[in-house]
């Protein structure tokens, strides 16, 4: 892994318990990082708290913005204004366009969309105050392209995209950087169980669901979650301060 020194910092990172939250946690806690991770389940985060100690879990719940506002309140009152936020927690479900409902479509929009609007603007003040900040938002491919039956998802994921382009605009001139990391299929439980999902409902085996989502990672693999912590440490190291407002696919080729 590319190494940078990141101690003195404090970094946020949602749905830091599993996948690939999980994976960039650790490697900004490697870095030096003391690192805020959050999710629903405390006993998920506690298991990687239990990997280093400078990994801190909080249950927050993205959907609920008071939640937010007071999560991340009492980690920057314990570990200092977050700098290098990583929106990260979402959900992925597919429906068709024609039988979606508003329900489903709101519940969608809530956690991948509106989690990162607000996880994002609690932590702005103090890159700004601090002079330097790095937010680092995962959308997807489904952020670049359209993903079939994933109505609700791709447009979530291209809404990342925008808002992470406007903060890139608002806050050029304050030292910070805002990026959106653009994964193809990774292994992490979100994968695991849309593989599931497809096999049951189209009558195949789980390699054969595997193996149709993997034609679209164009080197043939699922990525593995580290190769996109890879990319985070990159957005975040002594030289990065001009890459702002890029989607960056991490898709194993052209997408
Ligand atoms: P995971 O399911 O492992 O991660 C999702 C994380 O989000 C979990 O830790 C979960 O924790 C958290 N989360 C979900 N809903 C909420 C909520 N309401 N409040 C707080 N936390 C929540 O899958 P991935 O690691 O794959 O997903 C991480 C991100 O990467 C997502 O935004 C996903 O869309 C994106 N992505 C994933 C790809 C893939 O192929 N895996 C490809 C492209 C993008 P908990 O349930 O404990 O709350």
């Amino acid at each position: 892994m590319y190494q940078i020194d990141l101690s003195g910092k404090h970094a946020l990172v949602t749905g830091g318990g599993t996948g690939i939250g999980r994976a960039i946690a650790l490697a900004l806690a490697k870095a030096g990082a003391r690192v805020t991770i959050t999710g629903r389940r405390l006993e998920v985060l506690e298991e990687v708290a239990a990997l280093d100690g400078r990994i801190f879990p909080r249950v927050m719940d993205v959907t609920d913005e008071e939640n937010i506002r007071h999560t991340i309140t009492e980690a920057i009152a314990a570990d200092g204004p977050v700098q290098i936020c990583v929106p990260n927690a979402g959900i992925a479900e597919t429906v068709p366009v024609r039988k979606m409902s508003l329900d489903f479509w709101h519940r969608i929009m809530r956690t991948n969309l509106d989690g990162v609007f607000l996880t994002i603007r609690e932590c702005l003040p103090g890159m700004v105050d601090e002079g330097w900040g790095r937010i680092i938002t995962i959308s997807s491919i489904a952020g670049l392209r359209g993903l079939r039956y994933g109505g609700a998802y791709t447009a979530s994921k291209h809404g990342v995209i925008g808002l992470t382009r406007v903060i890139a605009e608002e806050h050029v001139q304050d030292g910070i950087t805002a990026n959106a990391l653009c994964p193809g299929y990774v292994r992490t439980p979100i994968v695991e169980r849309n593989m599931k999902l497809i096999a049951e409902r189209s009558g195949i085996t789980l390699e054969e669901a595997l193996a149709a989502m993997v034609k679209d990672n164009r080197h043939g693999r699922l990525i593995e979650p580290e190769e996109v912590a890879e990319a985070a440490i990159m957005l975040c190291g002594p030289h990065s301060g001009s890459i702002n407002g890029e989607t960056i696919a991490i898709a194993g080729g052209q997408v």
